[in-house]
């Protein structure tokens, strides 16, 4: 399994997957291979089809050193189904160089002819069922298995937790319309003010869900967030990291073992099935997001390993069959309210883990559940795999 640095990374919305993977390719490939007179890159399957909402023409653009034609294209025949090829052309616009660029989710990326690992395996266990072992025949905690297989660590999420917080504080202070042709209104900043003047009952939920709007409307509007897993699902942990830093007083130490745990469960599902709305749907962004948020959070409760593991559990279980339809392509509806909701769904996963296990033990495990995501994923039809070619979007669409 691959380090958990790959998982959270720092990068310019509104989606990893469609600008933060161009972004890297791009810049590697000048790195590599320097300067050309001019470039063309032709975008396939879904960077293709909602490239334009995600804004994936400009990164390339603007982050490409010489003149570029960006094409949008159809039939692709490459084995993933998510994908670019960068041309470098000479003077007279002749192709001297490609790059086949796999954009496999969460802003990772591999390229056919330039077989960099980008993402080293330094976990050798790839299942729950197989960690669970090693920390009991080591005697180590879950958190303290983490920080073993990946030294330096602790400083480089306590990185990620600034930028996170960051993130909803710009997204807290900032009001206006988001760009793009949907006209959305930024809402974080108003409904983090109604929840200065309500009932205890509601003030923290709305403070939640007002922090996931300000990470999630932050990253609509292009700007700096934290892949967790991905950039469309940024909001979820960086709206708890934010409650529990601000609002709760949660130690500094504590929120990095928190993250580290997270990051094991969002690593997991990584390996075993998908991070990538384009390949899985949104149960493997916002699902993802919501099953490592509430191990996160579990960790934070002082459950133990079962439970942080049903918590993990309970909180992709009720994302299965969760499609990904972003209207017109932007990361906005149903993305930002999504991960609101989802930061709120991921408390409550732990709270029910909590008591769940007092009465029964949990019966479906997380591998068990990572599995049926996989498959769920598969058997989800291509309309749904962000492609903005069916359900909200096209309904939307319709009536727009
Ligand atoms: S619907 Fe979910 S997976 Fe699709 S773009 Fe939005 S957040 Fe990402």
């Amino acid at each position: 399994m691959q380090a958990i640095r790959e998982l959270y990374k720092m990068g310019r919305g509104p989606s990893s997957s469609h600008t933060l993977a161009p972004e890297r390719a791009c810049r590697l490939f000048t790195e590599v291979n320097g300067v050309f007179p001019y470039y063309r890159v032709e975008l396939y399957g879904s960077l293709s089809l909602t490239g334009k909402g995600h804004c994936t023409d400009q990164v390339i653009i603007e982050t490409l050193p010489s003149e570029c034609e960006v094409v949008f294209c159809l039939d692709w025949d490459e084995e993933f189904p998510n994908g670019f090829y960068l041309r470098a052309l000479d003077e007279n616009k002749n192709e001297v160089m490609k790059w086949t660029v796999f954009s496999v989710g969460g802003g990772t990326i591999e390229i056919k002819e330039y077989p960099v690992n980008f993402s080293r395996e330094i976990y050798t266990e790839n299942s729950f069922d197989e960690i669970r072992e090693i920390l009991a025949s080591e005697d180590i905690s879950i958190s303290e298995y983490v920080f073993i297989h990946e030294p330096g660590l602790r400083e480089y999420l306590s990185d990620m937790i600034d930028g996170m917080c960051a993130c909803v504080q710009r997204g807290l202070k900032t009001e206006g319309i988001l760009p793009g042709k949907l006209h959305m209104y930024r809402s974080a900043a108003k409904l983090y003010r109604e929840s200065l003047d309500i009932s205890v009952a509601e003030r923290n939920d709305l403070r939640l869900m007002a922090y996931a709007h300000a990470a999630g409307e932050e990253n609509a509007a292009g700007n700096t967030c934290v892949t967790a897993p991905t950039l469309g699902a940024c909001g979820v942990l960086a709206a708890m990291m934010y409650y529990c830093l601000e609002d709760l007083s949660v130690e500094r130490d504590r929120l990095i073992d928190a993250l580290a745990v997270g990051g094991l469960f969002g690593n997991l599902i990584k390996q075993n099935a998908t991070i990538s709305g384009a390949v899985g749907g949104c149960q493997a962004e916002v699902g993802a997001a919501v099953s490592m948020a509430a191990a996160a959070y579990a960790f934070l409760m002082n459950l133990n390993i079962s439970q942080i593991e049903y918590a993990a559990e309970i909180g992709m279980e009720h994302h299965l069959g969760l499609t990904c339809d972003p209207v017109m392509g932007y990361v906005m509806i149903p993305c930002i309210e999504r991960n609101a909701m989802g930061v709120l769904r991921a408390i409550d996963a732990a709270v029910l883990a909590k008591y769940m296990s007092r009465v029964r033990g949990h019966l479906v495990s997380f591998d068990m559940v990572v599995q049926t995501m996989n498959e769920t994923g598969k058997s989800l039809p291509r309309e749904l795999k962000e492609t903005s070619e069916g359900g909200l979007a096209k309904e939307f669409e319709h009536g727009f």
